[in-house]
């Protein structure tokens, strides 16, 4: 069965303890020769081009194999989804069975990581996938609750594996599963949200920064709310004067306008999503804020109203258009759009913070594409600071898809 070229029948000495999913013999995939260096250096992806051979063509998608160079020394141990975008996904860097114990030592890894936002209560990203070491998976904490979402059909696999562990450490009143993202069709795999465990109200209430926001867990985007702007939102809330004008466009549920009215500022936010709207609305009341909100598509908006030079800050937070490289000329021309239309709505030395929260915009594209609106709108515009995810998304540095979200605070003179 084995095809390695070269005839190397040997492919190392099977473990003593197989994972309970793996099959036996145990199946392995061998790289070409250098590649090995890359997740060596904890790169976790294995590209298609990356694998010289495999004896894992009858295997299940996702299944666990052992990862070997061109000489057939041991590399990793991964899940390998021939058909996947990204075959294979890095589990470990050492020879260990990938079990229950295994899956424990990476929760609470990911779990410690993130204690003082847990210890204040804040909703938070537990874990991010890749960058906490358990490829293609993502938990949510609300309150008592968890949302999960299985990218990958390595961890769907491995779903009775990590799931108890999950459960057992963080003891969640309730978890809903969200794996309704489109990526999953790449791994093979139907969209699937259920309740997983316990009981699961359509909303959560959770505190961000002193402000309260019922989630829809179940059938909000993402996981329901957007926590990858909390360190953003504060800075909004602490950045702003007392009576100064915020447009937030693409606010979701009140997010950027919300922080900016509890910081004393007027703050409008705007958004295609008449639920969102709604969303958003109620959040005000809540927290007895008066920020209000419009439902309108924010370039006919910046477009139809008056240009007046009205508004001290505009922030600018528009959903990742571009997931695949195709389509980063579209990301960038609507950041383009936005930025150049913005800014005839910005007051003299006005603030414009725009986001992009796709992988395939680098910071100094979005900067590049802010400078040209600029430089097409006659304004000069000063970089006063430049925002990451925060650090329940962490940025692993050799993995270089996992910075997606950056910010670009500027002042337009
Ligand atoms: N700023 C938000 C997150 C924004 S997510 C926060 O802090 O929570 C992106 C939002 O853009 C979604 O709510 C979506 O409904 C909205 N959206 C998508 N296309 C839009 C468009 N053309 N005009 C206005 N809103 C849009």
């Amino acid at each position: 069965m084995l095809f390695f070229p070269g005839g190397r029948g040997q492919v190392g000495t099977p473990p003593q303890e197989t994972s309970i999913l793996n099959q036996k013999p145990e199946a392995a995939i061998l790289l070409k020769p250098g590649t090995e260096k890359k997740l060596r250096h904890h790169y976790p992806w294995i590209h298609r081009e990356d694998v010289q051979g495999t004896d894992v063509s009858t295997a299940l998608p996702g299944s666990v194999v052992r990862v070997l160079d061109a000489s057939g020394a041991f590399v990793a141990r991964a899940t390998y989804n021939a058909s996947a975008r990204f075959p294979g996904r890095v589990l470990s860097l050492s020879d260990e069975p990938i079990d229950r114990a295994f899956f424990r030592t990476r929760l609470r890894a990911a779990i410690e990581r993130r204690a003082p936002l847990l210890r204040q209560g804040s909703a938070c990203r537990v874990v991010f996938a890749e960058s906490d070491g358990l490829p293609g998976l993502i938990i949510d904490k609300y309150g008592e609750h968890l949302a999960v979402q299985v990218r990958s059909a390595g961890m769907e696999r491995l779903r009775g594996v990590w799931l108890p562990e999950l459960l057992e450490l963080l003891e969640p009143a309730g978890a809903f599963e969200r794996s309704d993202m489109e990526g999953r069709r790449e791994e093979g795999l139907e969209p699937q949200t259920d309740t997983l465990h316990g009981e699961v109200p359509e909303e959560i209430r959770i505190e961000e920064n002193g402000l309260r926001f019922d989630v829809p867990i179940k059938t909000g985007p993402k996981t329901g709310f957007y926590l990858d702007q909390r360190d953003a939102r504060r800075k909004l809330r602490e950045s702003v004067l007392r009576g100064e004008r915020v447009l937030d466009l693409f606010t979701y549920s009140g997010g950027f306008a919300l922080s900016a009215s509890a910081g004393g500022a007027d703050a409008l936010g705007v958004d295609l999503s008449a639920e969102a709207v709604d969303l958003a609305r109620r959040h005000a009341s809540l927290n007895g804020l008066n920020s209000q909100f419009e439902c309108a598509n924010a370039f006919e908006w910046l477009e139809e109203r008056p240009k007046a030079p009205n508004f001290d800050w505009i922030v600018v937070d528009p959903p990742a258009i571009a997931k695949d490289r195709g389509k980063r000329d579209s990301l960038k021309w609507a950041i383009w759009k936005l930025a150049f239309l913005a800014l005839s709505h910005l007051a003299p030395s006005g603030k414009l913070v725009v986001f992009s929260c796709s992988y395939q915009l680098s910071l100094q594209e979005l900067l590049e594409t802010v400078r040209l609106a600029a430089g097409d709108h006659g304004r000069r515009l000063t970089l006063l600071d430049v925002t990451l995810q925060p650090e329940d998304h962490p940025y692993l540095l050799q993995f270089p898809e996992s910075l997606y979200l950056k910010g670009a605070w500027l002042r337009a003179d």
